[in-house]
């Protein structure tokens, strides 16, 4: 008796150049398969020692308090959002995307009044608009950005942001989900006081882990909290006791780490800082050139006035058929690219150029394949 493989059997091997996840290298994948160690034993403390301490080397921060957070890039939303505010909190989201939208929710199911200044989709915002905004609110004691909103393919500065937010008694918090490891991010030098990730965008590791860092100024918000933080998973003040052993008591077991993930995040660090942050910057920012040339040659334009390197957001030319186009990228030449996101839905293509994702082999070929289903 014979048996046809099931279709979904074996994964196929895409080219992932959607707004995430990234192409994963061989070498994380490999470490997934390592064996499963004890989430207390010392060994395995000691991998997670290290994936913290270059974790601070790629947000390049000094902060003790930075680690994987269980879950994907919104865990790491929601654990921020959770710790940082507090029921009668009133905080200022920069709302220019899905993923400023989705910050406004997640903080307001935390019980604070949201305010929020906006900007059209695709802008970013000037420090100028966001100190006009303290302005109006003197009472915010939290300000929350998309240093890389992936919707829109904008790219928001955070210089000089942070002494603005400072001066009015409030904290800054940075969204990083696709600018980590893949665009210019300097935690302390910009004075961001929390800041979370995902792994699976300019990390190119697989989706599971959600990198944060907390600053002085956050530690001592969330000491001084008058209520606990209604998520007991994402609870910072228990967390820090297994991560870092700080807070007391020291490595006191809390939830299951996802150890093996843990050991593909270890990897992936490992290739960032084996190129170099600087030298993988430069990479994202070549590729994302090389793309617009490209791009530019087909007759395809940009969304975004200022865009990200990691996430090339271009706008649908008329009479092409959005699905069609996604389709046949897919089937014909493996290559998945996002549609739009919210209102850019059916208006925008998103070509994700990230981590390993972000080479001359993927430019070209994205670019060959795009010229054969527009003609
Ligand atoms: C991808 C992304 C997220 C959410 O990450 P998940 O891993 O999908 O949970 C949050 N913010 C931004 C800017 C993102 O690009």
């Amino acid at each position: 008796m014979s048996r046809t493989a099931s279709p979904t059997a074996h994964p196929a091997e895409r080219i992932l150049l959607g707004p995430g996840p990234s192409p994963v290298p061989q070498r994380v994948l490999r470490a997934l398969g390592a064996p499963t160690l004890g989430h207390l034993d010392p060994q395995y403390l000691a991998i997670m020692d290290e994936t913290c301490a270059m974790l601070r080397e790629v947000f390049q921060t000094k902060n003790a308090l930075t680690f994987p957070v269980s879950g994907t890039g919104m865990a790491g939303m929601e654990c921020c959002a959770t710790n940082l505010v507090e029921p009668s909190d009133e905080v200022l989201v920069c709302v220019n995307g899905v993923f400023g939208l989705r910050m406004k929710d997640v903080i307001e199911r935390c019980g604070a009044t949201v305010h929020t200044v906006e900007a059209p989709w695709g802008d970013v915002f000037s420090n100028e608009q966001i100190a006009d905004a303290l302005e109006k609110h003197p009472k915010v004691k939290l300000v929350g950005i998309v240093h890389a909103e992936t919707s829109t393919g904008a790219h928001q500065p955070l210089e000089g942001l942070a002494e603005i937010v400072h001066a009015r008694g409030a904290l800054l918090l940075v969204d990083a989900v696709t600018s980590l490891g893949g665009h210019e991010l300097r935690v302390d030098d910009w004075g961001i006081d929390a800041i979370y990730s995902g792994t699976q965008k300019c990390l190119s590791c697989p989706p599971g882990l959600s990198p944060v860092s907390f600053g002085d100024r956050a530690l001592a918000k969330m000491d001084a909290r008058k209520t606990k933080p209604q998520s007991w998973y994402l609870d910072v003040s228990m967390l820090r006791k297994y991560y870092t052993g700080g807070g007391g008591g020291g490595r006191v077991y809390h939830h299951t780490a996802p150890i093996n993930m843990t050991y593909a995040l270890r990897e992936a660090l490992t290739i960032v800082l084996e190129e170099g942050l600087e030298a993988r910057i430069a990479r994202h920012a070549a590729m994302h050139q090389r793309l617009r040339t490209g791009l530019a040659e087909l007759g395809l334009g940009y969304i975004p006035t200022r865009s990200l390197h990691s996430l090339n957001c271009i706008r649908i030319p008329d009479g092409a058929n959005d699905a069609a186009v996604r389709t046949r990228l897919l089937t014909d030449y493996g290559i998945e690219i996002g549609g739009g996101l919210g209102v850019m839905a059916g208006k925008a293509w998103r070509i994700g150029l990230m981590g390993h994702g972000a080479s001359v082999r993927n430019v070209d070929l994205v670019l060959a394949a795009l010229r054969a289903c527009l003609r």
